[in-house]
């Protein structure tokens, strides 16, 4: 909720994007979100002074600058990658496993697909219309989402006995942002996605979301926990915010 300003040149630096402002009923201090949407959208609360906002900008210049170069490499990288294309492999590192697509167009009766495995062989066979590639995608997807809930639940399940740190339930979704999330009541909702990435890396951000049941913020406590179970959670957390360079394209993000 909230209103909006349009676009800002900014005064200060002309080496900044320009910026929007957004006043919000919720905001209780000042913050700056950078999005390929938005762009550069500075949140302040009700009753903040706007002509702070030009200094507020400049002293966060370093910020802006490398998180906006981030987001340029993402979107040059999604740009670069033919995003309908159908894959021939689904490469899931997490669980060391490779899936050949095999594709049979065929005839049925309203136009369907459906997928099946074949375990032994490391295959998905998707028959019927595959020139549908939405509807194949889709079934694609589901098929990663069995298999996130099939692996994802009991390997957190294992880490939280582990740790010791019990958790209420778990989820799997498709976030475009979130790796994983912890609610206050100790839900932890995992993204599917996470079957592209390294083992470790997943192990992750498993021991990272069960910390949050204890400390629900980054605070020095939270890091603190957590480099008692992952003691090279830094590297981790690095090679975690490149990863969205291993999910494939189709998936989307
Ligand atoms: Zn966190």
């Amino acid at each position: 909720m909230g209103s909006r300003s349009p676009s800002l040149a900014n005064p200060i630096n002309p080496e900044l994007p320009a910026y929007t402002v957004r006043i919000s009923d919720r905001a209780k201090c000042v913050r700056l979100a950078l999005s390929v949407d938005k762009g550069l959208e500075v949140v302040i609360p009700k009753n903040y002074d706007h002509l702070k906002i030009p200094e507020l900008i400049h002293q966060k210049r370093d910020w802006i600058i490398r998180n906006q170069r981030k987001l340029d490499e993402r979107e040059a990288f999604l740009q670069s990658q033919a995003p309908h294309e159908l894959p021939d492999v689904i490469k899931l590192r997490s669980l060391g496993e490779e899936w050949q697509i095999i594709y049979n167009q065929t005839v049925t009766k309203f136009g369907s697909i459906t997928i099946s495995e074949q375990k032994e062989q490391f295959q998905l066979i998707i028959s019927g219309n595959v020139t549908d590639t939405e509807g194949c995608k889709t079934l694609l997807k589901q098929w990663l989402m069995r298999k996130a809930e099939k692996h994802l639940f009991s390997w957190l399940r294992r880490v939280s006995i582990q740790i010791n740190l019990p958790y209420c339930t778990t989820t799997i979704r498709g976030q475009k942002t979130l790796w994983g999330s912890c609610s206050s009541d100790r839900n932890i909702s995992l993204n599917y996605k996470l079957l592209f990435l390294e083992t470790k890396v997943v192990e992750y951000v498993l021991i990272h979301e069960l910390c949050h049941t204890i400390h629900m913020n980054h605070s020095a406590k939270f890091w603190n926990l957590v480099s008692k179970f992952e003691p090279n959670y830094k590297t981790l957390d690095e090679s975690l915010k490149q990863a969205w360079q291993i999910v494939p394209a189709w998936v989307g993000l």
